[in-house]
């Protein structure tokens, strides 16, 4: 299998041109997570069809705003946030988990795909976003599948700084979701969010990805406990 040739009609439509050396690191990259899977659970995906499409494609099929910090909130098996640092091996990634396992197989697996401009972070995104270190301090947020929108917003927005992005990948359903969060975005410092990047992935349906920009900081009062997030979401 050449990840670079079999797959070259899905990485045709990136906009992102990937090198030799990138490729390499993708590969190297699926490989480790699909090794690591077998000890922890980290996707359902474990055939490379799949994994190419559902991961690696998904991942980086996002028009990336301009910005050299991004934060991957919710990272898992570090999707989107590894793909995208070895695309954009200019800027610095940080990836975030409440699960020390999965950061810490994470952080193998980026060692393996020799993926080195990365930083990790274990704990809750609500809890981190309460330290000044982490706080408004990131030009980017990225997070898929970790909360419904409203829910994610107020996880995700206290570390984006006024003039910066947070991106979050959502399937069909999203334009609902947006709706369904009423004001959670604004509330929080955010513009209104908006869809861009639609991709239909062959066995996977419509992705989208949320964009929302901070328009000024976020209220002293957010983000509120998880208990209190989850209970009575932002409207
Ligand atoms: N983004 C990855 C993983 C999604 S699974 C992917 O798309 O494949 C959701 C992950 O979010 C889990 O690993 C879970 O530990 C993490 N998570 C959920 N709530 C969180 C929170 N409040 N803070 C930090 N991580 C959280």
């Amino acid at each position: 299998m050449s990840l670079k040739t079999d797959y070259q009609s899905l990485w045709e439509k990136l906009p992102v041109n990937m090198s030799d050396v990138q490729f390499e690191k993708l590969e190297k990259l699926m490989n480790a997570v699909l090794e690591m899977n077998q000890r922890l659970n980290l996707t359902r995906m474990t055939n490379p069809d799949d994994f190419i499409t559902g991961h690696l494609y998904d991942s980086l099929a996002v028009s990336m705003p301009k910005g050299e910090t991004v934060l991957d909130v919710g990272t898992g098996g570090g999707f989107p946030g590894l793909p995208l640092a070895v695309c954009y091996p200019e800027r610095r990634f940080t990836l975030l988990d409440a699960t020390a396992k999965k950061i810490e197989a994470v952080k193998q697996i980026a060692d393996t795909a020799e993926i080195h401009n990365v930083d990790f972070l274990v704990g809750r995104a609500e809890m981190l976003s309460r330290d000044e270190k982490y706080r408004e301090s990131f030009d980017i947020v990225t997070s898929r599948a970790v909360a419904a929108y409203g829910v994610l917003s107020e996880l995700c927005l206290p570390f984006v700084r006024t003039g910066g992005f947070f991106l979050a990948w959502k399937g069909p359903g999203a334009q609902d979701e947006i709706i369904e969060s009423g004001k959670a975005a604004t509330i929080l410092g955010g513009k209104q969010p908006e869809i861009k990047d639609k991709n239909v992935l062959k066995n996977h349906g419509v992705h989208v990805i949320i964009f929302c920009e901070k328009k000024h900081e976020t209220p002293k009062k957010y983000p509120r406990s998880f208990g209190q997030i989850k209970k009575k979401p932002l409207k």
